[in-house]
């Protein structure tokens, strides 16, 4: 709290700052006003330093990544969100950019990791008809067949609620269904804004915030575990960002079945909102921070690298951050083709791990429950020898 009270008599910080600053102290849940004041007013520096007591109480220097793969199955969709630049409409089938795997195809992307310490597949696209419940229901069978260590984290309840329907069944029948057949986790995709003044403009015709949450409550109904995201920077206004918080914050007091929230910036490249303009880094880092100091009940604040860039995700880690997400091996396009930072999205474990360390923090590979796979604060890389100077650099002798 020191650096708290130094902002607060340095930078002249008002009564408002003081309150929240307290309440953090001590632990307590901030309110909605307070947290709209965060976004509004809050001074950058000041909600850093709150966000980085959060983070540290809940799990000290530890920042976790982990060893993963995507597989994405479709970017044909049946929806036409405005922000997604992945997706290609079913009439555009032609389009050289569309593809559909089959399940033999992901199956080979499987197989492709035999061998290799990964720990999850990510498995995550565009909704298609021919992609319903006995397909995914096979798929999850034959990946926990080939390999059943591997943690199957798949789908959002935008492609459950549409493959429920279709497969006429209820959530609750549908998620047994989904877990029977190797389903681990369920990502946080889908969740957009849950305001309808701004998920019908942007997400109309795909599932409902409530429905949304209906799926993750199941899910964890049935002692699972599940991430949220929230795709942010665009036409919301800060109370909408608020307004979804608050959302999730109350599901997970009544469920307790997230584990990560991870605010994904909205990129405006080769979409409908492409004359929107996309937020500052210093956004992202309050966004970041409040999400932190809001979401009491949520244990980690993921920063997705491939989506921000490695500068900004190491900045992170001093503003809420506790989770980097994973390896990946540019196995994702969703962002990339969308401008993100990264366009080829790999990192290999090291360059992961010197990423943490670089900014002070201790590198955690976690599988997706956030049982720590290996603590590699002392581990020594041979790249590393070349970076602590063990190697001798050519000297250019002057003349
Ligand atoms: S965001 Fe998802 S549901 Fe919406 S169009 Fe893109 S792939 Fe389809």
């Amino acid at each position: 709290m020191q650096q708290v009270e130094l902002l607060l008599k340095n930078k002249g910080l008002g009564a408002e700052h003081r309150q929240i600053a307290e309440k953090v102290a001590n632990q307590q849940r901030i309110s909605p006003e307070e947290g709209l004041f965060l976004f509004e007013h809050g001074d950058l520096a000041f909600v850093g330093v709150l966000a980085n007591i959060v983070r540290e109480r809940k799990n000290g220097d530890n920042t976790y990544f982990n060893r993963n793969f995507h597989i994405e199955p479709t970017n044909l969709c049946v929806y036409d969100c405005k922000f997604c630049s992945y997706s290609r409409l079913i009439k555009q089938r032609s389009d050289t950019d569309a593809w559909a795997y089959t399940m033999e195809e992901m199956l080979d992307m499987v197989r492709r990791y035999d061998g290799h310490p990964v720990t999850e597949v990510h498995i995550v696209g565009g909704v298609l008809p021919q992609y319903d419940l006995p397909f995914y229901q096979e798929f999850f069978r034959k990946i926990k067949a080939h390999r059943p260590d591997l943690h199957v984290k798949a789908l959002t309840p935008v492609e459950y609620h549409y493959i429920f329907k279709k497969g006429k069944v209820t959530y609750e029948e549908g998620m047994r269904l989904m877990q029977e057949a190797g389903l681990d986790s369920m990502p946080g995709g889908g969740a957009e804004i849950f305001h309808p003044e701004i998920r019908e403009q942007i997400a109309a015709d795909k599932c409902t915030a409530e429905q949304w949450l209906r799926i993750h409550e199941v899910w964890h109904e049935l002692g699972r575990r599940s991430n949220a995201t929230m795709l942010y920077g665009h036409i919301e206004k800060f109370w909408h960002r608020i307004d979804h918080l608050e959302q999730l914050r109350q599901l997970q007091d009544k469920t307790g079945g997230f584990q990560t929230f991870i605010p994904l910036k909205f990129r405006n490249q080769d979409n409908q909102m492409s004359h929107i303009p996309e937020g500052t880094a210093v956004e992202d880092l309050r966004n970041y921070a409040v999400s932190r100091v809001y979401l009491d009940n949520f244990d980690h604040i993921k920063a997705y690298w491939p989506m921000i860039g490695r500068t900004l995700a190491q900045m992170s880690l001093a503003f809420g951050v506790d989770d980097i997400d994973g390896t990946i091996d540019d196995t994702t396009k969703i962002y990339s083709m969308a401008g993100s930072e990264e366009q080829n999205p790999a990192l290999s474990t090291h360059e992961l791990v010197e990423m943490i360390r670089r900014v002070g923090r201790r590198p955690v590979e976690r599988d997706t429950l956030y049982n720590v796979v290996q603590d590699y604060t002392d581990t020594v890389f041979e790249e590393d020898k070349q970076w602590r100077g063990y190697i001798d650099l050519p000297v250019v002798q002057a003349q």
